[in-house]
């Protein structure tokens, strides 16, 4: 551990699974009888805003009443004790890593809290409803959506992750079920440039060849044990 300068951690729905947000896969899938890949699509919202709409406006309010769990804080303690390079590249448009302290955070799919304008392209705090189509605070246009990136759209600052990727020394994956591209692909590429790489999840994911090691268990246990261990 002592070689180890540069940390990269991939969190995904599962470290906020004990928070009680509904994991993807957990969820069955289904939200109203649609599949949720059906109302996190650019052509979902073309077709039906109001659904779509809906359906983040119940996610936005119910992540306000979760609360970070120890797998988050224990996340916080590692950003504030590590004195080499972090980088917490989350999948999650939940608040959590931030209510629990971690600064070092990048929101690879955006934000629930945000709201994007597609008029104005300004992104604004935003923690109520957008059903009914309130107007920009910046512009006034009533053109705001969800700052979620939808399956098919680009994630946020992959240059970014890409550089911390190539200079990481450990790549380290949390709570993701290893579905979901570009993310997925994350823990080759810092192995195939010499990156020690570890699975912390409740279950082998799809991923899990990929990796050095895997501890399954409940991220509330694996990772305040893996901080741990890491910080001596
Ligand atoms: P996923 O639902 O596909 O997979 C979750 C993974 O977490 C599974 O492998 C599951 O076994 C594991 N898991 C469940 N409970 C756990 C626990 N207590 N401890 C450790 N692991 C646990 O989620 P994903 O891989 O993040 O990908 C799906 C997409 O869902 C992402 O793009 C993300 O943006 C979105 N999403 C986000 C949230 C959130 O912000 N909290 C919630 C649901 C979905």
């Amino acid at each position: 551990m002592a070689a180890i300068q540069n940390i990269v951690i991939l969190t995904g729905a599962g470290i906020s699974a004990e928070s009680g947000i509904d994991t993807f896969r957990g969820a069955g899938g289904l939200w109203e009888n649609h599949r949720v890949e059906d109302v996190a699509t650019p052509e979902a919202f073309a077709r039906d805003p109001d659904l779509v709409l809906r359906f983040y406006d119940m996610r936005r309010a119910a992540i306000q009443t979760r609360e970070p769990n120890a797998a988050h804080a224990a996340l916080a303690r590692l950003d504030r004790e590590w004195r080499g390079n972090l980088l917490i590249v989350t999948q999650n448009v939940d608040d959590l890593h931030e209510r629990g302290g971690a600064r070092r955070v990048l929101h690879m799919h955006g934000e629930h809290l945000n709201a994007w304008c597609t008029a104005c392209d300004a992104r604004s705090r935003w923690t109520g409803p957008l059903i009914d189509r309130p107007p920009c605070p910046v512009c006034g246009t009533p053109a705001l959506r969800p700052d979620i990136v939808w399956f098919g759209e680009m994630p946020y600052r992959m240059e970014e992750i890409y550089d911390a990727l190539r200079a990481a020394d450990l790549f380290v994956s949390i709570g993701t079920s290893g579905a979901v591209y570009p993310a997925a692909g994350f823990v080759r590429n810092a192995r195939d440039l010499g990156a020690a790489t570890l699975e912390l999840n409740l279950e082998r994911s799809q991923g899990s060849g990929w990796f050095d090691e895997s501890r399954l268990g409940p991220a509330t246990e694996l990772v305040p044990a893996w901080v741990g261990e890491l910080l001596g």
